[in-house]
């Protein structure tokens, strides 16, 4: 719920508006889990609340680190379902990449996620839920509060464009000053590139924008990414010149580097070509390996020659060190088993 909504609830239960604003306080400040715990609302109150309303919240199910001191969470939600999150601490921020969906929808011959299939979207909840939960882990571990993590990057399980309700709402959520109050250019939405959801995106949010582009003409793409059937790259790079960039928004373009796919230095003249005139920055994300796809990652060297190109050609190149992998943690790496819900006793 955002805090209109949660007014609503409050003042239908016959309380005073502000305690709407207290209980916001509570879920998204302090990371409270029951109603019990907020102990400034009269006992009555969170009593009769209980009979109308429930808080429910992910639980953390397991918890992975890797050497370079990425962290990955495995969250369990209330139906059984579970999701990762895998926060990635560097000097002076914490970013969590966060989950829009259980597994996606999209078939990316690349990810594992895509593996899944679509098993449902997230709500809204339960996207905003897994940077408290982390919020909460990594104050408990001794990181100062009250809100450890700086950035969040909606690159984690599943296409966020595919679930655009929820996800706005989630970014209203996360955004609202009596709430996790996190800065419009500290909240970024990566997409394969459903380009009626990016024009949706750029008009009805104000975050910004991540373009998994991952191949530079529409035949590779489309064998690598089917979306590319749907919206070509014509269409694709319309939407990014259209995406509004005021307010510090801007867009960056993500690509895949597969060895011997689209690693060549023809396909990095061409992505100069793609991007050229246009205020973007090029993020090259080194294959990580997946068991059971069949694509490499590529030749450290092939890298280096690939982004001095770019850079050559006035392109805001940079090459993303991969993190996490021993963990399995690493872009495109996110996958969780889809386990029963605990049977009931004497069901
Ligand atoms: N579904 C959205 C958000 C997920 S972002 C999207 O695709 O943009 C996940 C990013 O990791 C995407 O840029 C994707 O291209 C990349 N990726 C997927 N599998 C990968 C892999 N095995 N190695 C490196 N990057 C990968
Ligand atoms: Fe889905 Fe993104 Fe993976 Fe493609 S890369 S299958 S859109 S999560």
């Amino acid at each position: 719920m955002n805090l209109a909504e949660l007014e609503a609830v409050v003042t239908a239960a016959g309380e005073k508006r502000f305690r709407a604003q207290q209980i916001f306080r509570w879920m998204h400040q302090r990371y409270a889990r029951s109603l019990e715990e907020m102990t400034d609302l009269p006992k009555a109150f969170r009593e009769k609340l209980a009979t109308q309303a429930t808080l429910t919240t992910l639980e953390i199910d397991l918890t992975q680190r890797s050497s370079d001191g990425t962290l990955k969470f495995r969250f369990r939600a209330a139906d059984g379902k579970q999701i990762e999150s895998v926060c990635m601490p560097d000097e002076d921020r914490r970013t969590l990449c966060v989950s829009t969906q259980v597994g996606c929808a999209m078939g990316c011959a690349f990810c594992r996620t895509a593996t899944m299939g679509l098993v449902r979207n997230l709500s809204a909840g339960e996207i905003v839920e897994q940077a408290h939960r982390v919020n909460a882990f990594l104050i408990a571990e001794g990181v100062p509060g009250p809100r450890p993590l700086t950035n969040l990057v909606f690159m984690g399980m599943g296409e966020p464009l595919h679930n655009f309700d929820n996800v706005k709402r989630a970014l209203e959520i996360l955004e609202h000053a009596q709430g996790p109050n996190f800065s419009n250019r500290h909240l970024t939405v990566s997409t394969s590139g459903l380009v009626p959801g990016i024009a949706r995106l750029g008009e009805e949010t104000d975050v910004k924008l991540a373009i998994s582009l991952n191949a530079t003409t529409d035949e590779q793409r489309e064998k690598l990414m089917p979306v590319g059937k749907k919206w070509n790259l014509a269409a694709l790079m319309q939407a990014c010149r259209d995406f509004p960039t005021r307010q510090g928004r801007h867009v960056t373009f993500e690509y895949v580097m597969l060895a011997g796919v689209n690693d060549s230095l023809d396909d990095a003249k061409r992505l100069a070509k793609l991007v050229r005139g246009l205020p973007v920055k090029v993020n090259l994300i080194p294959y990580n390996a997946n068991p059971g796809l069949p694509f490499g990652a590529p030749d450290p060297a092939r890298v280096k020659e690939f982004h001095d190109l770019l850079v050559g050609q006035k392109v805001e190149a940079f090459t993303r060190k991969s993190r996490g992998q021993d963990i399995a943690a690493a872009c495109g790496q996110l996958v969780a088993p889809v386990v029963k819900p605990p049977e009931v006793a004497g069901s």
